[in-house]
């Protein structure tokens, strides 16, 4: 690896450390250092942006505006293809800096993740050229839908899956006409930054991707109170958004805000418990940073014993360790800081009562920022290791014994973002999702994600939804034109 002040090399990849903004590289007079959870090292300097950057990238995004919105949908589809073939043409680069940068495992980069990032291009552009409402008559008078352009859009994306979540919001608001200022997390900077140039390369015009490197706490007011600015979607923690939502209503800027969760798993003695295990064990995938992941495992006591068993059989057999390693299944949590902050809670719910099943403790021997895979138990439904997101590979494990109880403590956080059933009744299933406030349900199964389905938090797991249709519906000025039977009349 080497490092220069405008781009760094990691694992043979250039990546250009500065700005993307109206075309073109920009630099800052400060930098922050990006550091690897794998081992602690610099992997490169980045820009530090300020509210000078920004107000030029909005500028930016804001002169692109025009032409963009009237390129045609065939064009911007056509564009958005082009981005998806050099996602998936520089796939290891993508795979292999996002692992340095953010430690989730570079099998699932290169298998699911970066696939995906292509597939959010090819999707919103297919999904665009279908996108119509039937026209329908009021008294004669036609009524014609149509889903306008809304101009310049700050999407603000978080670390633990950068460049998969970045996309998931550039794709839509590329393909519904808005030009785009994108701010990754300063703990995982490095992709976006390869977004741009592959963007560039596919024919995107300068100026409707731009992306501004930087600390949120710097540069984020900045962008979220700009007046010119159109849409603020944000996926991120609940005090950020707190804060974004204050900056935001000076303008009344429409807001998407996809938050924190505390899923439930609820696990029915009438499951395929070995199916309920191996669902439970997911929930420490990327090192249990992952916003969907059911955290809080509600099983039903007669089966509690046995469940716990399995899991601890299955889950001691996880390999943790570099997740550039094929074999690894668990890799680091991002930083030093979130270590402290997943041990602070495990170490603050132990004194507090809970028992630990398994982990419980960082595993340092690793030599990065690694907990141990951990399960507790004897917790309490108002204690904070079950109200509050951890964020790191913690479970809680509680028992009920009734269907109206499991439905009580899934029910019972500031969350609702999703929920994961594990059941062989449908009946009770089907009953049972009824009563879940969530986005999402799954039922014996897990991250199944259409990108067609509404996506998106109840409570405070966020506000709105975005995904097939509802992502346009965001990104969009959305207008009904209605015209008179006899409209073209001179009724002067
Ligand atoms: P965070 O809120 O600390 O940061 C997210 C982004 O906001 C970063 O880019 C950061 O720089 C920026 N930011 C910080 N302060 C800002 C400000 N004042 N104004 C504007 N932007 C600001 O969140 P995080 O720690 O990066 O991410 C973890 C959180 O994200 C967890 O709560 C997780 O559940 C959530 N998340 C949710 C989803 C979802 O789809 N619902 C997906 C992934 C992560």
């Amino acid at each position: 690896m080497t490092r220069e002040p405008q781009a760094t090399v990691i694992a043979g990849v250039t990546v250009d450390t500065r700005h993307w903004i109206g075309g073109e590289r920009v630099a800052s007079a400060e930098t922050f250092a990006d550091i690897s959870p794998i081992d602690g090292s610099v992997l490169g300097e980045i820009a530090r942006g300020t509210a000078m950057e920004t107000a030029a990238a909005v500028a930016a995004a804001k002169a692109a505006f025009p032409g963009w919105a009237a390129t045609s949908r065939a064009e911007r589809a056509r564009i958005l293809h082009a981005i998806a073939d050099g996602v998936e043409k520089r796939l290891e680069d993508l795979a292999i800096v996002e692992t340095c940068d953010n430690g989730a495992l570079l099998r699932s980069h290169r298998r699911g993740v970066m696939p995906r990032v292509a597939h959010n291009f090819r999707f919103f552009a297919d999904w665009l050229l279908t996108l119509e409402h039937e026209d329908f008559e009021t008294r004669g008078h036609a009524n014609h839908v149509s889903w306008d352009p809304a101009g310049p859009c700050v999407l603000i994306t978080p670390w633990n899956a950068p460049l998969m979540l970045a996309t998931w919001k550039v794709a839509p608001a590329l393909a519904a006409g808005d030009t785009v200022v994108l701010k990754p997390a300063e703990w995982s900077p490095l992709t976006a930054s390869l977004l741009a140039d592959i963007a560039a390369e596919a024919g995107l015009p300068a100026g409707v991707l731009n992306v501004v490197q930087g600390y949120g706490s710097e540069i984020g007011d900045a962008l979220t109170s700009h007046p010119e600015v159109r849409r603020i979607s944000f996926t991120g923690s609940v005090p950020t958004a707190k804060r974004i939502s204050a900056s935001a209503a000076a303008n009344l800027t429409p807001l998407s805000l996809e938050l924190g969760g505390k899923s439930p798993l609820l696990v029915f003695a009438d499951a395929d418990l070995d199916l309920a295990v191996n669902l439970a064990v997911e929930q420490y995938d990327n090192a249990g940073q992952v916003c969907l992941a059911g955290t809080r495992l509600l099983v039903e006591e007669t089966v509690a014993e046995e469940f716990t068993r399995r899991f601890v059989e299955k889950a001691r057999a996880l390999k943790q360790g570099d997740p550039r390693d094929e074999a690894t299944d668990i890799g680091p949590n991002i930083h030093p800081r979130q270590l402290e902050k997943i041990d602070g809670f495990v170490q603050r719910a132990l004194a507090g009562g809970a028992r630990t099943v398994i982990g419980g403790h960082r595993n340092d021997d690793l030599g990065g920022q690694y907990y141990a895979p951990t399960l507790l138990t004897d917790v309490t439904q108002n204690s904070e290791i079950v109200q509050e997101e951890v964020f790191g590979p913690v479970l809680t494990l509680q028992t009920f014994t009734t269907e109206e109880e499991a439905v009580r403590l899934a029910n019972g956080t500031r969350f609702g973002l999703a929920a994961i059933v594990a059941t062989g009744d449908p009946e009770r299933a089907e009953r049972v999702s009824g009563q879940l406030v969530a986005g999402t349900v799954w039922i014996n199964c897990f991250f199944v994600r259409d990108l067609q389905a509404p996506f998106g938090g109840s409570r405070q797991s966020g506000v709105g939804r975005e995904g097939g249709t509802w992502s346009f519906d965001f990104y969009c000025d959305v207008k009904n034109t209605v015209t008179a039977p006899n409209g073209w009349k001179n009724h002067g």
